[in-house]
């Protein structure tokens, strides 16, 4: 499995920055805010990485939350749906995540981790991909691929 990573594009939401703003997203929307909902979100802010509905749904139960598993699928794909989490579409199935603005990823081949990145393209870059396609770029997803041997993190 090589080229197994989409991000499916959400539609157009400005950025949610912390849990509590996910929330007031969804009252803004009318969305109605279950206690199931409300668990979903509090998961996804706290681990902060991309899980299956599956690892949702275990995760919550392992936490003494109770919540079903049609509950969980149509709880995150309402979130999505909204544009309040993003989705990432997989070979083996969706991914959920906790951000739902542009944001890249960088996705290790080995733990099949994603690791959410911001990472900005110099603006020659930007220049040549709308001087070759005629189009006005207005965003963009990376997805990187690597492995974890050689590399040592820059501490930040
Ligand atoms: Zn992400």
């Amino acid at each position: 499995m090589s080229a197994g990573f989409v991000t499916i594009m959400q539609p157009p939401s400005s950025p949610i920055s912390s849990l509590s703003e996910a929330i007031a997203r969804c009252q803004s929307l009318g969305m109605r805010l279950s206690r199931q909902r409300r668990y979903i979100l509090e998961l996804l802010w706290d681990l902060q990485e991309h899980l299956s509905a599956r690892a949702i749904y275990d995760e919550l139960n392992h936490r003494g939350k109770k919540i079903g598993h049609t509950s969980v699928y149509q709880n995150l794909e309402a979130l999505f749906e909204h544009g309040i989490i993003e989705c990432v579409e997989r070979s083996d199935g969706r991914l959920y995540g906790h951000l739902n603005s542009a944001h890249s990823h960088v996705n290790c081949v080995d733990s099949q981790k994603i690791i959410d990145i911001n990472i900005e393209l110099p603006s020659t870059v930007i220049h040549e991909v709308e001087q070759r396609t005629g189009l006005k770029i207005t965003g963009y997803r990376i997805d990187f691929f690597g492995t974890t041997n050689g590399v040592q993190p820059e501490k930040q």
